[in-house]
Parts: C-alpha cells; structure tokens; sequence
C-alpha cells in the first residue's frame, strides 16, 4: 500500500531574530501549494499572532508534535514575488538577518500588521440619469444644486469630477454629496489614480555635457550602473528628467531615491509639472495609510514615478525601466539599526535583477563609488560646468590664528557679511554645532558639565549648552537639566560657555545686523517635518543671514545667496573615524555650491586654525577629485574600505562587562571557523569599547571584522553566526551584525 503523502506544510518568516523559518499547517484544512509563496499569513506564536509572509511550501521534515495550523492567509496572491522577493532573500543573506526581519523591514507598516494592500483609485463624482433630469428641480442657491451644477457642467462626463477636483471648486462638498447619494441622484465611482495628468512643461535645453549623459542612459540596455558625477548646479536633476522621461515613454516605471532632506515639496513639484504623471512619493513625513498606498500603486503598475528616501528603495517595480540615486554618497541612505542596509547598494543589487540601468547622481560621489567607477565597473558621466548662466563660487580660506573673534567668527568675515548684505544678497554662516555652546566650563577650577548617562570616568561627553547658557542638553542621548547657577564642584560663580553653536553665532548676528532678518535653521529650530520650508519660504530672498548646520546643505533652492561663510570645521580635520575626511570634505563641496545659484557670482568663506591642512589644501586647489585621489590612496595604504570589506559586530548592556566578555567568546568562535592561517584574510580589531562608550547608560564595545575579499569575509560570518547565537554570554547583551558600517561608532 502506497504511503499516504504527508500534507505540505506552510514555511512562514516570521519578524522574530531567530534565523529559521516557522512550519504551519495550512489553514482550515486546506491544502498548501506553490502559489502560497509570497503571500502573508497569520500564525499563531506563543500565546501570540504574528504576521509572516510564506517563504516555501514543502513536506513536514520530522514529525513536529506541536505543529499548529496558520489562521489566514491574508492576500489572494503572493504580494511578494519575482524580482523584489529574490532580492529580499539575497539581502537576508548578505546583512545575516533573517528572512523574517528582512521582509518585516521591506513592506510598509500598514501591511505588516496584516492590513489589505490598500486601494489605489482615485474616486469621482457624476450625475446618475435621474440626476441629470432632477437636477433643475433643486432649490436654486443650494449646496446639492451648485454640486449637481458642478458635475453636470458641459456635456455629461462619463468620468465625472475628481474628489481632488470638487474640493478645490466647492468647500463642503460631501455634505450636499451625501445628500445628493440618498437620493440617488448622484453616485461615486473608482477612477485610475493615474488619470489626472497634468500637462507637462518643457525645461531648459540640455547642454552639450547634459545630452551626452541623456543619450548614455538612454543608449544603455539591461543593468547599467552609471556615475553621474556633476558640480553643484551642474543640471544633474535635468538629466534625471529626461532619463524618466524617457522610460515613461517606454511604458517603464522610475524609481527615485534622494535623501531625507532633499525630499522638498519644491523638488516633488518640479517633477510633477515636468513629467506631466502623478508623481507618488515616499518618506518619512507620510502616514502609515499614504505610504501603503504608495506602495500598492506601485505594486499594481499604477505609480509610474515613486520618488521616496531610504526605505523607498523596497517600492515593488512590476514594469520597471530605470533607478536612480541622488546624492548618492549621502548618509541617510545607510539604515543604522535592525536591518542595516544600504539604499544605494541595495538599488544596485535591485538594478542589476531588473536588468535597468541605474544612475548614481552626486557632486561628490562617495570613495566606494569613485573607486568602481575607476575601475570600469561603472559608467562615467560627467558634469564639469554649473548650469546655465551660474558661475563657480570662489573660496578663500581666513585664517584666524592669532585673530580676534567673536562669538567664533573674525572681522574679516563680518566684513564680508556686512558687504554682501549691502550688495542685496542673502548669506549662509555654516557651523556644525547647534545649540549655544559646546561645553559650560568653570573658570576657576576646570569642572565641566558632562552627561551623567553617557560617557565613562575616563572619557567625559561634555553636555550642550542651549538656551542662552539656561539649560544643558546631551546630544548623545537628549538627556535635559537647567545650567547649574553656581560650580558644583567649587560653588564658584565663574561658569562660563566654552566655543560656539548655531545659537551663539545667531545671537551676535542680530544683534549686529539688526536690519535684515537673521534666521536659525538647526534640529532644534525645524522640529517638525515641514518646518523648515516654511521657514525658508517666510525668509524669502530679501537680503538675510540664515545660520544653521548641515540641514542647510542641501534641499531648498536659494538663488539669492552669495555669501557661504564656513566656521569651525576644524573638528573635522582631527577626527578618529576613517571616514571623517571624506564626510568634512563632502560637506564642505555641497555647503560651498549653495552660493551663486543663480546670476549672482557667490563666495566662500573658509575660517580655519589651519589654513595648510593638507585637506583643506588639496580641496581648494583640485577640488573634491583631488582630494578623492589622494584620500583613496591613503585608504589603500592603510588597508581601509573601498579596498577591504568590514563587518562591525556590536553589544551593549546595563553593565559594562558584559559587551566585552561576549565579544571576546564571539572572537574566539570566529577564529576557531576562520581557522589560525587565515589571518591575512580576516583581520580581527577588538573586542574594545565603542568610540563613545557608554551612551544613555548602556555600556557598548564592538569587535571589527576586515577582510580583502567580501566573500570570504561572508563564508566566515555565516560558519560563525549561528555558534555566536548559541553563546551564553550572548543572553547577557544586546548584540548586532552591521554589514558595510558607515559609523564606528
Ligand atoms: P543639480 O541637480 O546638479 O544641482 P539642477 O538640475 O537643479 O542642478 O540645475 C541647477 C539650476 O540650473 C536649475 O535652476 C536649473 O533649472 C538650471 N539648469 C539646469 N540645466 C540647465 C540648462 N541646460 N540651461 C539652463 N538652465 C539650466
Ligand atoms: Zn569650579
Ligand atoms: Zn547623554
């Protein structure tokens, strides 16, 4: 008698930090199939429900006693399948996280918790037959008669009108709607969101640099990774335009990330009046339903162009053509904690499946992406001249060794200020500190404030002062208290703000330039989401000062600023991070391109105590490819990333023994897998406390992995992991793998 065939079983990740997938029977007794993969389903866990999503479907591996039935699967089909859930599996494996996680980490929220893919119509209004006769017989001035009125307007349109549409022509609307739809002289009908079209409008004609690059994407066919290297102002987002343009007249889908600060309702509306399609956006500003929603138009083909941050980069892409990454050296696009992937990379990996081209755009491209474009992985589109008529600014360095300043900034750059204010423009005074002072320092016995919570005995985190010497603020953990009045440790009265922030320098501005607005753009000024459009709108282009950090950097467009004036980047010069020099100088290039926009020729301050820094020199004289050049040999000599590959195993605990004795056990495991010939090929550093070792009271070491080939590097981590797991001193800490770290810290 043949064996009866045992039921197949459900595979189910599931968002738990266990790496393994969980086996359920399908539920009410039916049966499981292929077609199940990719479709979330909800589970009984413990006394708990979870949402997963299927991964396999197969035979019961051992006879599982405590195997229970699933209690719905939640989609008609796989919401994840092809392309996006290929690249998903891959990246599970190359972070080291589980499926589960990976998965959890990729749909939006709303479809986490297991909510239906969302609708994605739009909906209009029109006048049913009855409507259309009864119409006149409505009281003359009503609502329900100016609303039958609106629709009925013209000859009867089979589409009816837009909500969006009846809201911009008539308030109240759905009152006298309603009204009209109990007596069924109305009724309400889907309509495809991407029916309202927009007339697109034409923009300048590309220049000769612009068309190359438009033709190069446009030449390209599958995967093709390609540099769009452009000075600020080059035109970069032109080429973006028409490399879309492009695709939507090939019927293909866009996808493009840019980063959390550069996601302006500006730049949202240029594209939308240029392409002349919905533009679907995704960012962190959006609810939980409007990012689902998003992410379901996409995943019906119905969202043509997503432009989105970060986790956009996970936007389903059905008919996709081409991907784009601006800014693509920019930071935000590393996720720091859970899964911690790359936007760009992952666009990359993404790209490649989908066989697109995909376009990295920066004005300074990141040592990664200088170094594969060197190397003749990537090709190599220049943008060498501002757009337009814009000029490029000058830069000076001042050197204020021996000079006299105040609240941190010299004569000379008054002077310059005060001119170009005369001149009509408007000037940006960049310093990367906000709040009033950096350290409260007692003058007679050297006490200073530090954080109780962050911090060791022998490494202090100084707070923050904020609010004119008033209140003192941890950056680290955003731990509070008012500045004590008198020394606490020699009751001296002498305490006295040590160095300036963003709030300093804005109070001795207004107090000297009275006359034109001074205004504070930093965290602490622009606390919410759009604040800081609205700041910059009310600033307008009257001549005025706009003080603040690197949110400055980039975003909203500026034509009337002439004047960058750079303070206090000497931190920078001097820092321990291997990165620190390629971040300072970035920032530097992209802060500098914000002057002269427009007509105007614009000018860059420089204020340093060291004016022959090999950086600032090289940076000045060849500008930020030089200073790439000589910063990638440097790494290459020092055996650094782009030249070897790193991984950052991190714990942290209440206690501060705990991170270190866990690492020293997971250094053991990872040599005794790496085996004791290996060492040229993986490098081991640490375990060590973290560069800040203890933050908001938890204690934090780390233990760093480097090695010259990626996948070696990888063969070891996953031959370790799973021991790592197993570890009792792992139960102790709280611990994480981050693949790629950008920030040792
Ligand atoms: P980027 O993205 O490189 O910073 P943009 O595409 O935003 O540059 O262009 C900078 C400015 O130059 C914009 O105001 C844009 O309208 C203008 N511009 C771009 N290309 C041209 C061109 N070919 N002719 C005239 N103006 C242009
Ligand atoms: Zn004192
Ligand atoms: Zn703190």
């Amino acid at each position: 008698m043949p064996d009866t065939p045992s039921p197949r079983l459900l595979r189910v990740a599931l968002p738990l930090p266990l790496p393994r997938l969980f086996d359920y029977r399908a539920p009410h007794g039916g049966e499981a199939g292929d077609g199940d993969i990719g479709r979330r389903v909800r589970v009984p866990f413990g006394p708990r429900e979870l949402v997963g999503v299927v991964a396999q479907v197969g035979p019961a591996q051992d006879d599982a006693p405590d195997l229970r039935d699933a209690l719905a699967l939640l989609d008609d089909g796989p919401l994840l399948h092809g392309e996006l859930l290929a690249s998903l599996h891959w990246l599970s494996r190359y972070t080291h996280a589980p499926l589960g996680e990976v998965l959890a980490t990729a749909l939006p929220a709303a479809l986490r918790r297991g909510e239906p893919l969302p609708d994605t119509h739009a909906w209009a209004w029109r006048l049913t037959e009855a409507g259309a006769t009864a119409r006149s017989g409505l009281r003359r001035g009503s609502r329900p008669r100016r609303l039958a009125e609106l629709l009925g307007e013209g000859a009867r349109d089979e589409r009816g009108l837009d909500e969006g549409v009846l809201g911009a022509r008539m308030d109240d609307w759905r009152t006298a709607a309603r009204a009209l739809l109990a007596r069924g002289l109305v009724e309400r009908v889907a309509v495809p969101a991407s029916a309202q079209v927009p007339v697109p409008q034409a923009g300048p004609v590309p220049n000769a640099e612009q068309q190359a690059a438009i033709d190069a994407v446009r030449a390209a066919r599958g995967f093709a990774p390609m540099l769009l290297d452009g000075v600020t102002g080059s035109g970069k987002t032109e080429v973006y335009l028409h490399a879309i343009a492009d695709c939507l007249a090939r019927g293909r889908q866009a996808l493009v990330l840019v980063p959390e600060i550069g996601l302006t309702p500006q730049l949202l509306q240029r594209f939308r009046t240029r392409l002349g399609v919905p533009i679907h956006a995704s960012h962190s500003g959006l609810n939980d339903g409007e990012r689902a929603r998003t992410w379901a138009a996409a995943w019906r083909g119905e969202a043509r162009v997503i432009v989105g941050t970060r986790s956009a980069v996970f936007t389903p892409l059905p008919d996709a053509g081409l991907v784009i990454v601006d800014e693509e050296h920019d930071a935000s696009y590393k996720q720091q904690d859970g899964i911690r992937y790359h936007a760009r990379d992952f666009a990359l990996v993404r790209g490649k499946a989908l066989e697109v081209p995909v376009l990295l755009g920066s004005a300074t491209p990141s040592l990664e992406t200088l170094h594969n474009a060197g190397a003749g992985r990537y090709a190599c589109l220049r943008l060498g001249r501002r757009a337009g008529e814009a000029m490029p600014p000058s830069v000076r360095v001042v050197d204020v060794r021996k000079r006299a300043l105040e609240a941190g900034l010299s004569l000379q750059m008054l002077d310059a200020i005060r001119a170009a204010l005369a001149a009509g423009g408007q000037v940006l005074v960049f310093r990367n500190r906000r709040g009033y002072a950096p350290v409260l320092l007692c003058h007679d016995c050297g006490w200073s404030a530090q954080c109780p919570r962050c911090g060791t005995p022998e490494v202090g985190r100084p707070m923050t002062v904020h609010a004119h010497g008033k209140r003192l603020q941890c950056h680290h953990c955003g731990h509070r208290k008012p500045a004590p009045l008198a020394c606490p440790d020699c009751a001296s009265l002498a305490l006295q703000p040590q160095g300036v922030g963003t709030e300093r320098i804005e109070e001795v501005l207004a107090a000297k330039f009275g006359d034109v607005p001074v205004l504070r753009i930093d965290r602490g000024s622009t606390q919410r989401k759009d604040a800081l459009e609205r700041l910059l709108a009310t600033f307008g282009t009257q001549p005025g000062i706009l003080v603040g950090t690197q949110m400055l950097a980039k975003g909203h467009d500026l034509p009337n600023l002439t004047l960058v004036c750079v303070v206090g980047v000497d931190e920078g010069l001097f820092s321990a991070d291997f990165r620190s020099h390629e971040k300072l100088a970035q920032l530097l290039i992209q802060v500098a391109g914000r002057a002269g926009r427009a007509q105007r020729a614009g000018e860059v301050l420089l204020q340093t105590h060291h004016p022959d820094h090999p950086l600032l020199a090289t940076l000045i004289a060849g500008g930020y490819h030089a200073f790439a050049g000589d910063e990638l040999a440097l790494r290459e000599a020092a055996g650094f990333p782009p030249f070897a590959h790193l991984a950052l195993l991190r714990a942290e605990s209440r206690h501060a023994e705990p991170p270190l004795a866990f690492l020293r056990a997971a250094r053991q495991q990872i040599e005794a897998v790496a085996g004791p010939h290996d060492a040229p090929a993986i490098e081991l550093n640490g375990p060590m406390p973290a560069p800040m070792p203890r933050r908001a009271g938890v204690h934090r070491a780390q233990l760093l992995l480097s090695a010259g080939d990626r996948r070696r590097l990888h063969a070891v981590l996953d031959a370790a992991l799973p021991a790592l797991s197993a570890l009792p001193e792992a139960r102790r800490v709280r611990w994480s793998l981050d693949v790629d770290p950008v920030d040792l810290y």
